[in-house]
Formats: structure tokens, C-alpha cells, sequence
């Protein structure tokens, strides 16, 4: 048997790894195998980039968001302080 090369999973789970030539995936990629439980390797940080793209994309959202509610907030003032002055006004 030839020996295999151990390595830690490249997604940071913390798991050893290794691939086999003769498993591959149906798209024909070769597929990690877990170093100790010789199972297909089911990461569980597999699109964990992906999701901290989506929520960096939701905090820049949610800036904008709180920008546009202060924003609100001081056209309400605004509006407030108009209504004052005009009263005084008259
Ligand atoms: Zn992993």
C-alpha cells in the first residue's frame, strides 16, 4: 500500500486528511478522506467563506441602513425644529 500524505484539512477545521486516487467525487475530484475515520471528509467549515462574504456584505447593509435611519432621524428633527420656528414666526 502506498503511503498516504496526512495533511490538516486546508478549511481549518482541525481534522487530518487525506486523499485517495482511486475516491473520487461524481464530478471526478478527488475527495479527502478523514485520517481517522477513512470516511469521505464531511467539513464542517465547508462554506464558512462563503457565509463570511454573505455576512460582511449584511454589515455593510446594515451601515447603510443605520446611516439612512439617522438620517431619518434628523429630517424628523428638522421638521420638528421648522414647525417651532414657523409657530414663532407668526
Ligand atoms: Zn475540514
Amino acid at each position: 500500500m502506498k503511503p498516504v500524505n496526512i495533511m490538516p484539512c486546508n478549511k481549518g477545521c482541525g481534522r487530518k486528511i487525506y486523499f485517495d486516487p482511486s475516491k473520487r467525487s461524481v464530478n471526478d475530484r478527488p475527495i479527502p478522506i478523514d485520517a481517522v475515520t477513512h470516511q469521505p471528509h464531511q467539513c464542517k467549515f465547508e462554506g464558512v467563506d462563503k457565509l463570511k462574504n454573505e455576512v460582511e456584505a449584511l454589515k455593510i447593509r446594515l451601515a447603510d441602513m443605520e446611516t439612512l435611519v439617522n438620517s431619518l432621524h434628523i429630517k424628523e428633527r428638522l421638521e420638528v425644529l421648522e414647525k417651532r420656528t414657523e409657530k414663532l414666526d407668526n
